[in-house]
Parts: structure tokens; sequence; C-alpha cells
């Protein structure tokens, strides 16, 4: 395995971090002032619309995007570092146009989409446009295992009439979302992974209803987590994704990629977060001797460290697996980043907002944010434990080659 960074990786690292440095870091205060001041939670702050304009100018537009007609074309491998540099901090993604869902989305569309649905949806939203918003989880079933997911799709002459209730959509309250990728049930007679499908439904079409919106521990993440319902929904049946049963093979090839991004950026926001932690360890004193110089809090520190660059570790292991081999052969690594990801930076956040004292608990830092987004990234994509299911099952295979659970 060979990490070491290709010329067009350090070529757009430098790039982005100078970017980070002369516009994105003094653009977060900005951001938040015109949020406030908007009075909306989910309003698109003009700096942002500034951020991306001068990311494209730079050369930073849909750098995740694998093929070289829509992006850069950076593999997996090339693309981490970057992701990890974007995560540092929350409003970087969508100024490069590198954000959740849409990412995964684009991804879906460019894989799935026919000519006509690259021009209605994929084309815009690699303008930056429009955002998009994928819509699988339920209330009523337990959705970490896709084959409950129950809507249901049921076609009718030339069009699908969709019936149900969706919830955690994410983006969906940004301003700019205009469409969704909506899972759901169009032959319940068919075998459990055939009984799905993805179609498009446009955010304005009749019947579609944002009941809620969902804050996370308090927080509304500008562009939001809602529930959505479902009335007899009706779109043209050309609004398919792929063919009817595809839903399930469709979200498999959607949340490869989509998964390891969002570690990658995990591992951005923890090394934010221990540059935060020791520079308060350094600037505080008590008892007669700085934080910094407590055996505990350099334990911490060295800890934090470790935890970083195992975890990056993993990550470029993954990415160079889904490089080489592709993503259903690096399935059990992926979810192993899945799970290391976030974990990790939450023990990093922890430690830092310790040392803050009582001001890690307010927004005087960005660390309790930071903290509540990887709790999240906890359950999006699944749950840590349905990803340890994956990964035992293969451990325990090396043993009985038979062994089923669940
Ligand atoms: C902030 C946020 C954003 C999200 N964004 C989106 C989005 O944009 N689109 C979307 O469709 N969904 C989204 N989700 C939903 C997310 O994908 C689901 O919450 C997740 O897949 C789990 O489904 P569930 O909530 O129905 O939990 P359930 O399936 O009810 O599971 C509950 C718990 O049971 C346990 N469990 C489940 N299976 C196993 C197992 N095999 N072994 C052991 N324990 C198990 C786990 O502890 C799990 O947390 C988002 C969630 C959050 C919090």
């Amino acid at each position: 395995m060979d990490f070491a960074f290709t010329p067009r990786t350090e070529t757009y690292r430098t790039k982005l971090n100078l970017f980070m440095d002369e516009c994105v870091y003094p653009s977060e205060v900005i951001y938040e002032h015109q949020l406030e001041e908007a009075g909306d939670p989910h309003a698109q702050p003009v700096v942002m619309e500034e951020l991306k304009k001068e990311a494209r100018t730079r050369g930073l537009w849909n750098l995740f995007h694998p093929h070289p007609q829509w992006g850069p074309g950076l593999a997996n491998l090339e693309y981490a570092p970057l992701a990890e540099i974007m995560g540092r901090s929350p409003i970087a993604s969508e100024a490069c146009n590198c954000s959740a869902p849409d990412t995964g989305n684009m991804e879906v569309l460019t894989m799935f989409g026919t000519p006509e649905q690259h021009d209605l949806w994929l084309r815009p939203l690699l303008e930056g446009e429009i955002r998009s918003s994928y819509a699988m989880t339920e209330p009523d079933v337990a959705s970490s295992d896709a084959t409950n997911v129950a809507m249901r799709v049921e076609r009718d002459g030339d069009y699908y009439v969709l019936n149900g209730r969706k919830w955690w959509i994410s983006g969906a309250a940004h301003p700019l979302c205009k469409i969704f990728i909506v899972m759901g049930k169009t032959d319940p007679g068919a075998p459990p992974h055939r009984q799905q499908s993805q179609i498009l439904v446009p955010m304005d079409t009749r019947g579609l209803t944002v009941t809620r919106s969902l804050p996370t521990f308090g927080y509304q993440d500008q562009e939001g987590h809602v529930e959505v319902r479902f009335d007899n929904v009706r779109v043209p049946a050309t609004n398919m994704l792929g063919d009817e049963g595809d839903g399930f093979a469709i979200a498999q090839a959607r949340l490869g990629p989509g998964r390891i991004h969002h570690c990658m950026r995990s591992i951005g926001a923890a090394e934010r977060a221990l540059e935060l932690l020791c520079k308060r360890a350094l600037s505080r004193t008590t008892f007669g001797k700085r934080v910094a110089e407590r055996s505990n809090i350099m334990d911490w520190i060295a800890e934090s460290r470790i935890d970083i660059e195992m975890t990056r570790l993993l990550a470029f292991k993954t990415a160079w697996l889904m490089d080489t081999i592709g993503n259903k052969a690096a399935s059990v690594e992926i979810s192993a980043i899945k799970v290391a990801g976030p974990n990790m930076a939450l023990r990093v956040m922890d430690r830092a907002i310790q040392v803050h004292g009582a001001m890690g608990m307010c927004d005087d830092t960005p660390l309790p944010r930071m903290w509540v987004w990887q709790r999240a990234l906890r359950f999006a994509d699944g749950p840590d434990e349905v990803h340890k299911m994956t990964i035992a099952r293969r451990e325990l295979r090396r043993h009985d080659p038979d062994f089923r659970a669940g």
C-alpha cells in the first residue's frame, strides 16, 4: 500500500489550505451572524454564495466527483486528505460543492440517471444551483434494516404514486433543496432485496409536505433534518432510477463513498478539536502550572494524536481498497472506518470540551456543535451496531464459513 500524496493531491491540498485560511475560517463568524440576522435557522447566508463563487474561481469545485467528466476525477485515496481539510469547518464542504447528501446523490445520478435526469437534476447540482435530499428512513419501521422500508410506490399508468412517511431527511430545509431521491417499495411480493426502488421526487410535487423540522440535541442545522409526509404524491414513471427493484443495489452503491467521506471529515474535525484543546491548555493556569503541564492532560493530548493517526491510516487503507478492489470488496473496511471515525472524533472532542472548562459547553467555540454532529454520525448511514455486525460476521466466518446471524 502506498499512501503518499500524488502530485495533484499535493496541489489541491495547498490550494485548499489557502482557501480555508483566507476565506473559510474568517467567514465562519460572518455565516453565524447572517443566519442570526435572517431570523430563520435554514436561511442561506449570503457569505456562502460568495464562498462558492470563490471556490470555483480557485478550481476547488466538485472535488469529490470520481468521473473526470464532472470533476477533477480524483481517486478515493486522493480525495481523502481533501475531505479531511474540509471537515475542519462546518461550512467548507458546501463552499466546494462537496457536502452530503448531495455528493452521494450526484454519484447515484451519474451512475443510474438517464440523460434527461442528468439535464434536469445532475447538472444544476454540479453547478451548485440546487441541493437535494435522500429519503430512506421511516418513523414506523426500524430503518437500519433497509428491507423494512415500507413506503408504497405504486405504478399507475405513466406515473408512480407514493404514500407514506419519512423522517430525518437531511438537507430538505435548505432553501435550495429541489429534489428528493426516495426509496420505497414497488413490489411487496418480490424477494426481499428486489422489493425496493429509488425514484426522483421534485420537492414541489403536490402531496409532499414537510411536517416538522428535527433538531439534533437542540441544534437546528442550517440544511435541516425533517419529517415528510407523502400523500398520493404522483411523479412520471420516467423518474425511476434504474429499473424497478434496483433500490437496494443503488443504496449500496451510494453509501460506499458517502460513508467514507463522512469519516474523512470526522478526522479533520478531530484535528481542529485537538488544536483547540492544546491552545486552551497552554493558555490557562491552575495551582501554579499551565493546564498543559498536567500529566493527565498531556496523556489526553498524546492519546488524541494516536487516535487520529490510527483512524487516518484506516481511512487511507479503506480508500485504497475501494480504488484497487472496488467498493463491494472493501465493504468490511468501509464499515470499520464508519464506526471508527465518529467515535474517535467524539473522544477527542470530549477531551477538548473538558479542557475548556465551562466554556466548552457553550457556543463560544465550535466544539459542542461539532460533538453533536459526530454523535449523529453514529446513526446516519447506519448505526454502529449494524456495521459492527458486518465486521464480526467476516471474522466469525473465518472459523465457521456457514455462520449466519439475524
Ligand atoms: C442527524 C441525522 C441525519 C440523518 N439523515 C438521514 C437522511 O438524510 N436520510 C435518511 O434516509 N436517513 C437519515 N438519517 C437516519 C439514519 O440513517 C437512521 O437513523 C439509521 O439508519 C437508523 O435507523 P433507525 O433510526 O430507524 O433505527 P432502528 O433501525 O430503529 O435501530 C435502533 C437501534 O437498534 C440497534 N440495532 C439495530 N440493528 C442492530 C443490529 N443488527 N445489531 C445490534 N443492534 C442493532 C442500534 O443501536 C440502533 O441504533 C439521519 C439520522 C440522523 C440522526
